[in-house]
């Protein structure tokens, strides 16, 4: 069956807010709750799909590759919540933060009465450092991850083999325990999960012997992680279930990947636009001179006027980063300085006193402040 579009499933225009798509997936995901709606197969399939649809339009990152290459550009990016993937409670278990408190206020949502927490493994934190061409391009990046992975032996269920099992005692093989406790109301009832077997409603006699009952194993893995064009520094992007595996069979962590950004020898980072330092000798400023600007991907040559000013700033349009999960780029700023010598031979001394002389170099107020006003302008533009 063809996959609806995911903007349509939820029924939101391609430019909402993520406020609401968060609030439009959390009407869908009450109102076609199973629990809800007994005996009719259809809302699960409609919940599931509201659900698969807020994994990627409820993340900016996979929301906009979604945006660019629909379906295709997000295979493999979420979750299956299809048939065989996951129940209705992996999916609250993943999604709960957006519904506050839980479900208690309906009485707690379960299928046939019983509830298994889902174990989930921790998120995993690692930090990317890029240079500034790597930033200009987008790049992928291979990367070892030392974590917990699914035990091969036991297919991560900690249990030797499958009559490994006794009935938990505790709750009598339904997971959950009851409690009765008196208040000022009168009696409360309370159920919950049972603490001893974790809600899975046995226990296991005989432990896998290769992760000793744990079900997950110490481990490493290369993952490569796709960094778009324009991230900066301390941005985070999630890669969804690559975190460490979940004690006996849960759900997977996520990855989080941290950007840092290594320093440039010669450009300087400010949003989008980069700035380069120019020093100009005083014969070129004053005589004009072609000089060469170190851009990101290549040299880019300009010529410098006569009589050009220390403080200009020539503004190089396009020639700074790309806007993240966007289509403008920012500029390189020359920031222009005239180099001064520190020490002078007898010589030059001699031809400098000369240059005193002469009118022209002379401070020129009404110039001063012409090139005042033309550099805010090039900076503010
Ligand atoms: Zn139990
Ligand atoms: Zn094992």
């Amino acid at each position: 069956m063809a996959k609806r579009d995911y903007y349509e499933v939820l029924g939101v225009a391609r430019n909402a807010p993520q406020s609401e798509i968060k609030s439009a997936y959390r009407k869908m995901a009450l109102k076609y709750h199973p629990d809800k709606n007994p005996g009719d197969p259809t809302t699960e399939e409609k919940f599931k799909e509201a659900a698969e649809a807020y994994e990627i339009l409820g993340d900016e990152n996979k929301r906009s590759r979604y945006d660019q290459y629909g379906h295709a550009g997000v295979e493999g990016a979420g979750r299956d919540f299809g048939a065989g993937g996951m129940t209705v409670e992996d999916i609250f278990s993943h999604f709960g933060d957006i519904f506050g408190g839980g479900f208690g206020g309906f009485g707690g949502f379960s299928s046939g009465g019983r509830s298994r927490r889902v174990n989930r493994g921790s998120n995993l934190r690692v930090k990317v450092r890029l240079t500034l061409k790597e930033v200009s391009k987008g790049v992928e990046k291979k990367i070892k991850v030392n974590k917990y992975v699914s035990c091969k032996s036991c297919k991560g269920s900690g249990a030797k083999d499958a009559n490994a099992y006794n009935t938990c005692s505790s709750c009598h093989g339904s997971g959950q325990v009851t409690r009765v406790s008196n208040t000022f109301l009168g009696q409360m009832q309370t159920t919950s999960t049972c603490p001893s077997c974790g809600g899975e409603g046995k226990t296991i006699t005989n432990k896998c012997t290769t992760c000793y009952g744990e079900g997950i194993v110490k481990d490493s893995e290369v993952i490569p992680i796709k960094i778009p064009p324009g991230v900066a520094e301390g941005m985070q992007m999630s890669v969804s279930g690559k975190g460490n595996a979940a004690r006996r069979g849960g759900v997977n962590g996520d990855l989080l990947v941290v950007i840092e950004e290594e320093k440039h020898p010669e450009l300087m980072r400010d949003g989008n636009d980069l700035i380069y330092n120019l020093y100009l000798s005083i014969p070129d400023a004053s005589l004009g001179a072609p000089v060469e600007i170190p851009a990101l991907d290549s040299k880019v040559k300009i010529k410098i006027e006569p009589g050009t000013q220390p403080g200009k700033i020539l503004r190089l349009r396009g020639k700074g980063l790309p806007e993240l999960n966007g289509y403008g780029r920012g500029d390189l700023l020359v920031n222009i300085n005239v180099w001064i010598p520190k020490k002078v031979s007898r010589e030059e001394k001699e031809a400098l006193k000369k240059l005193k002389e002469s009118e022209n170099f002379v401070p020129d107020r009404d110039q001063i402040e012409k090139n005042f006003f033309e550099r805010m302008k090039s900076v503010f533009q």
